[in-house]
């Protein structure tokens, strides 16, 4: 048994460590040794923290002992994607910039986890500043796909879903801004939930866009998902923008039952299934679709007219709270300077600032650095950044009385499949595009889930469910219900065979 204990899910693990099984040690050894196993393939982790990790569930171990459990998630081992400060660790965002930064607080979610009893088994992989949608903007290498090493593993939470893909831990935790919990979950395979915006705290998660960055899980299955969102979720006093919305008892309102969506209303927007969607991708959508009608789902058809525009006006509002957002690193206030790295780089205020950004930021930090302050500049201001805002305030509209016609939405995560490592990088509209289905739950303030839904080329597809603000029980009760008749999230990738 004890030899496996890395393939199980938040909730086995949970039921076992309850039962005595096993312990917290033994579940960390397990997925350390799998770490050490396999991540010289994948890539997934920017930094291991494998003390750490004992300490943790030695801890945990100690308390359970003690009649003292924290809840469902003491002694359960996790990943944080590397933008959450913490006091434990480094927090580098895979930034040259931030290289050993080491943040003198602890971010709200990674609080609220320690006070669970969870145990972190380190830091994972992410585009810099989780600018991107492969990890090839990170400084620290690009992380694999785990179904096959040729191709990314999506972006930017590339390394929190690859890793749960190889089994590095029962549940990861990471931001989507646009899609960067959904997309890397659909490539690799697994469960991704991104909350409303406002659901989970921010305090503490380097920002890259601050009104659209949100934290959520990437998970083995939907009802780990739930599980973690509870623990994490809630209002702080650190974080003006949480939400006060009550959280809910997320996986007790999911439900085993033979027909567990009758009354539940599923609706299917043609704008989702557009040009540019692989049609292998679009048909498993529409198979998975027919589970959710045979559970019992009407299925609805709807139309969102100005979804088109949400890509364009999301490439607009991103970069412009980027180049603000990034204006914070500037040689002085944190991480790398070039006044002290290269004396001979010049000591104007000017040279500190521009010479270190020079140096130590990526290419696609720069260029939203760029077209931000361009959106932004007087005279363009009420052409780009204005507009933008409106079409997203429209879209919000739309999305809301979308909902009162239907309980979720259902469409494909991405056009295709995960791409090959490099495809893309000389591209970056052709980047940008990857983002189309995505960026319509962050524009729209809702909430998104992506599951595994079938394969295309040997490559996994997600199919992506959307519910309105704050109803995030409803893609987790569909998504549940779908896992409980499909066994697409329980295929092993190729790599854990080797
Ligand atoms: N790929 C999108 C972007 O580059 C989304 C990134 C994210 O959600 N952090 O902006």
């Amino acid at each position: 048994m004890s030899e496996n204990l890395h393939l199980l899910t938040v909730e086995e693990a949970s039921a076992g460590l309850v039962a005595g099984h096993f312990t917290s040690v033994e579940l960390t050894k397990a997925c350390l040794a799998q770490i050490e196993k396999l991540d010289g393939k994948v890539n997934a982790f920017v930094r291991v923290e494998a003390d750490l990790a004992r300490r943790q569930a030695v801890e945990s171990d100690a308390r359970r002992a003690a009649g003292k459990a924290l809840g469902p998630l003491d002694g359960i081992p996790y990943n944080l994607k590397d933008v959450y400060a913490t006091k434990d660790s480094p927090t580098t965002a895979s930034s040259h910039i931030l290289e050993d930064w080491q943040a003198p607080y602890d971010a709200t979610v990674y609080r609220k986890l320690c006070e669970a009893g969870a145990v972190l088994l380190g830091k994972t992989n992410t585009d810099e500043f989780t600018m991107g949608g492969s990890t090839e903007n990170s400084y620290y290498g690009v992380t694999r796909n785990p179904w096959n090493l040729e191709r990314v593993a999506g972006g930017s939470s590339g390394g929190p879903a690859a890793s749960m893909a190889a089994h590095f831990g029962m549940f990861a935790i990471g931001t989507d801004t646009g899609g960067s919990i959904r997309q890397p979950a659909g490539f690799c395979g697994v469960t991704g939930l991104r909350p409303t915006y406002g659901r989970v705290s921010r305090f503490g998660e380097l920002p890259m866009a601050s009104s659209f960055d949100q934290t959520g899980v990437l998970a083995k299955t939907v009802r780990d998902a739930a599980m973690v969102l509870e623990v994490i979720s809630g209002v702080d006093p650190l974080d003006a923008t949480s939400s006060p919305e009550p959280v809910k008892p997320y996986l007790s309102l999911l439900k085993d039952n033979e027909k567990p969506l009758k009354g539940v209303r599923v609706g299917v927007a043609a704008e989702f299934f557009g040009e540019g969607v692989d049609p292998r991708c679009e048909q498993l959508v529409r198979e998975g679709i027919e589970v959710l009608k045979a559970q019992g789902a009407e299925i609805v058809e709807v139309s969102l007219p100005h979804l088109r525009y949400a890509i364009a006006a999301y490439y607009i509002l991103v970069p412009a709270e980027v180049s603000s957002n990034m204006a914070r690193y500037d040689g002085i206030h944190f991480g790398q300077s070039i006044e002290r790295n290269d004396p001979k780089a010049g000591t104007s205020l000017n040279d500190v600032y521009s010479k270190t950004r020079g140096e130590y930021l990526g290419a696609e930090v720069k260029r939203r650095i760029i077209l931000g302050a361009h959106v932004l500049s007087s005279g363009y201001y009420d052409q780009y950044y204005n507009e933008a805002e409106r079409v997203r305030t429209v879209i919000a509209q739309e999305f809301a009385e979308t909902f009162e016609k239907v309980d979720v939405l259902a469409a494909p995560v991405s056009p295709a499949v995960a791409f090959k490592i490099g495809e893309k990088v000389s591209d970056p509209l052709a980047m940008y595009k990857e983002d189309v289905l995505t960026v319509p739950v962050n524009v729209g303030v809702i909430s998104g889930l992506s599951v595994p839904c079938g394969f295309v080329d040997g490559m996994p597809v997600g199919l992506q469910l959307m519910a309105g603000k704050f109803r995030e029980e409803e893609i987790l009760k569909v998504g549940a219900a779908y896992q409980q008749v499909t066994e697409w999230h329980k295929q092993p990738a190729p790599l854990l065979n080797q």
